[in-house]
């Protein structure tokens, strides 16, 4: 009787209204811009109570085999993955890779071409920067990097505070980095479409990050998932952190129109921060299947059989 129930920590197959559920996968760590190393970021999940978690780092999936260790360890169900950096019509998009096979196929060479990109913007940025009065940009953002990982922007956002340019880290932004100013370089990333083609031809399920944080329209959002969608990608984050509930039902009416998949992650990156792990919006109740749903993602549905599943 017992055994064929469904177990306990295995996943709804629709969303039930205004739910919380004990899944991130949207998350930073040391490998990009996060504080926290792949083994921190893992075990804090596991304390948070999280069952699903998936490691996005900017352009790399460098944590993962180190993230894969710790959730066996603490028995977490890992779905390995990397945020990349994409351009559409001008605008820079992010765009979530679920890679439940790991690091393979098309994405070996895509994530190569992510760093040398990485690097030669940052080079750009740093050019930019001591035109308004940083010196020495470069060499400043690699200090505040603390290891040898390509420099993003969040690296330079503390040298400008170090250096006395702004106040703080959100001004950074505002200034000089955010979009639309001179430390804002997209020239080198890959247009979206052809980002989306790695990780499909890679085994992977392609996800618009934060799809309300792109600074679009809402016709301009449809036509972007229009674009992601012919390229063969299937899935967009309803929920990403904090959102405004009716925002969060509009959104889900375009992925609904559409047939995509329904993602979640809190995008966090330091603890301290408005973010925590498994920490964002509550899904409305919506038509649009959630992701673990998706036939390339049967790792989600279930947990693993770990030492915290007899808890
Ligand atoms: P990059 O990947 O180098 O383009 O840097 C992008 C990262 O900078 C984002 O993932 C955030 O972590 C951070 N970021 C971007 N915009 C802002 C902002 N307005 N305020 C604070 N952090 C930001
Ligand atoms: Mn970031
Ligand atoms: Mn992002
Ligand atoms: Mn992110």
């Amino acid at each position: 009787m017992l055994m064929s129930q469904p177990s306990a920590r295995s996943l709804s197959p629709v969303f039930d209204a205004d739910q919380r559920y004990p899944v991130d996968l949207h998350m930073h760590s040391t490998a990009s811009d996060g504080a926290l190393t792949p083994t921190e970021l893992v075990t804090l999940c596991a304390e948070r109570g999280l069952t699903h978690m998936s490691l996005t780092d900017h352009d790399t999936m460098d944590g993962i085999e180190e993230a894969a260790r710790a959730a066996e360890r603490v028995g977490i169900c890992l779905i390995p993955g990397c945020e990349l950096s994409t351009r559409w019509q001008g605008v820079s998009i992010h765009v979530v890779a679920l890679m439940p096979g790991g690091l393979q196929g098309a994405m070996v060479e895509g994530l190569l071409q992510q760093r040398e990109a990485r690097i030669q913007r940052a080079e750009v940025i740093a050019e930019r920067l001591e035109k308004v009065g940083l010196p020495n940009a470069l060499e400043k953002a690699r200090f505040h990097a603390g290891s040898d990982r390509p420099l993003g922007r969040p690296d330079f956002a503390r040298a400008l505070v170090e250096e006395g340019l702004v106040p703080d880290w959100a001004s950074a932004f505002k200034r000089y980095l955010g979009s639309g100013k001179k430390g804002d370089v997209k020239a080198h990333w890959p247009e979206i479409s052809e980002a989306v083609g790695w990780i499909v031809d890679s085994g992977g399920v392609a996800v618009i990050a934060h799809p309300l944080r792109h600074g679009l329209t809402r016709r301009k959002r449809g036509l972007l998932m229009d674009t992601f969608q012919a390229a063969g990608g299937q899935a967009v984050e309803l929920v990403s952190g904090q959102q405004n509930p009716d925002s969060t039902r509009d959104l889900a009416r375009q992925l609904v129109e559409r047939n995509l998949y329904a993602s979640m992650g809190s995008d966090f990156h330091f603890p301290g921060s408005h973010a925590a792990p498994g920490s964002m919006s509550l899904v409305p109740r919506t038509a649009a299947p959630p992701i673990w749903q998706h036939p390339r993602l049967v790792h989600l549905r279930d947990a693993p059989a770990g030492p915290l599943a007899s808890v």
